[in-house]
């Protein structure tokens, strides 16, 4: 035991700090391109990442500083009219890790996040088309915006259940482009990401779920009904996947076996997006020697 313990914190000791982020590459490694094959992706890989689960966890860890300062500053300008904001879109099938990503790399910063949990559309929102519930979340300028599931629901389990007629789902992948577009023209930088686990993983996790008094409330037995459509799910998917990943709004896909790699990888696809926004803080809307001097003054 006291040698496990004592390996681990060999392995957390850093290397060389240098000025430059340790990680990077993530985007390149997981982006949807055009001859993807959702078949091909090894759902226990850890793409574009050699260490292993502490050296994942520890990296994790390390860059929630980051993640915060950048927030903090996405937030800031908009204080001073900036009009940005990010969308961070998680789908996966039931027990993928979506709300590990929730606990684990979104709650760093309870302010300025807007997080919606995306159901069954209630009657209302039946009544409406489908991308009406998904405008009323989308987050403000400064918030950081995270769909736990989103608007594909509506070319997945839609699909995969004749929801709706062909007719109708098959024109919602054109729709959704165009709807992207105009929500990133508007000033929201959107990343979507797919945790994609295996069905054997699943099947695991599920069972875990059935092991364990505190995981029943994540269970639901039409989980087990849905395990029959895998292939469709999957057939699903790679075609959301594939005719949506566009230059506006890119995909990438997560292998999800290992949740330490998955959690780190959407983390890091969401601090490159960060980075790339040129985040500074607000200059001063006063002066600075003149509040400095009648602050002294009382
Ligand atoms: P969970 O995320 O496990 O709490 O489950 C939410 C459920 O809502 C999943 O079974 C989704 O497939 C379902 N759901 C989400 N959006 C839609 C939609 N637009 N149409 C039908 N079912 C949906
Ligand atoms: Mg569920």
């Amino acid at each position: 035991m006291a040698r496990t313990k004592h390996s681990d914190r060999a392995a957390s000791r850093r290397p060389v700090k240098t000025d430059e982020p340790s990680l990077g590459g993530f985007r390149e490694a997981l982006r949807v391109g055009a001859d993807f094959a959702l078949s091909d992706v090894d759902t226990h890989g850890t793409p574009n990442y050699d260490g292993g689960k502490q050296d994942g966890k520890r990296d994790l860890g390390t860059a929630e500083a980051e993640q915060s300062d950048l927030l903090e500053r996405l937030y800031a300008e908009s204080t001073a009219g900036a009009k940005r904001a990010v969308l961070l879109v998680v789908q996966g099938m039931d027990t993928s890790g979506k709300g590990g990503v929730m606990r684990h790399v979104v709650a760093v910063n309870p302010e300025g996040i807007k997080a919606t949990a995306f159901k069954a559309p209630t009657e209302e929102e039946l009544a409406h088309d489908f991308l009406w519930r998904i405008r009323k979340a989308l987050p403000m300028a400064g918030q950081l915006g995270v769909f736990d599931r989103s608007h594909y629901e509506d070319v997945l389990v839609v699909r995969v259940h004749d929801l709706v007629p062909e007719e109708e789902w098959s024109t919602r992948y054109e729709t959704i482009n165009a709807f992207e577009r105009e929500v990133v023209d508007s000033g929201t930088t959107i990343v979507k990401v797919m945790l994609h686990v295996s069905s054997a993983e699943q099947k695991e996790r599920l069972m875990e779920r059935l092991d364990r008094p505190d995981k029943y409330y994540k269970y639901n037995p039409g989980d087990v009904d849905e395990r029959k459509r895998w292939h469709g799910y999957m057939e699903a998917y790679q075609a959301a996947l594939t005719k949506c990943s566009t230059d506006a709004a890119p995909w990438y896909v997560v292998p999800a076996d290992r949740k330490w790699y998955a959690r780190l990888a959407v983390q890091q696809l969401l601090l490159e997006t960060l980075r790339d926004m040129d985040l500074t803080w607000p200059a001063a809307d006063f002066d600075v020697a003149a509040e400095k001097a009648r602050l002294a003054a009382t």
